[in-house]
């Protein structure tokens, strides 16, 4: 799975492969996906390419 450090609170997090399905489908055509922090709600850029890698690896049951 992908590891996520907020650049607000720098708590690290782990987007579920739901969520990183979620950000897959609003991020098409762009670059980077705005990641929310569960503990702070800041947004955090995360590349897409990280987040396709993370699911290629551990693709939903
Ligand atoms: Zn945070």
């Amino acid at each position: 799975m992908i590891s996520v450090t907020c650049e607000k609170c720098r708590r690290r997090f782990t987007p579920t492969a739901e969520e990183i399905q979620t950000y897959l489908a609003a991020g098409q055509g762009k670059k980077h996906a705005q990641v929310l922090c569960p503990h702070c709600g800041k947004e955090n850029k995360v590349a897409l390419e990280r987040l396709r890698e993370a699911v290629r690896f551990a693709p939903p049951a």
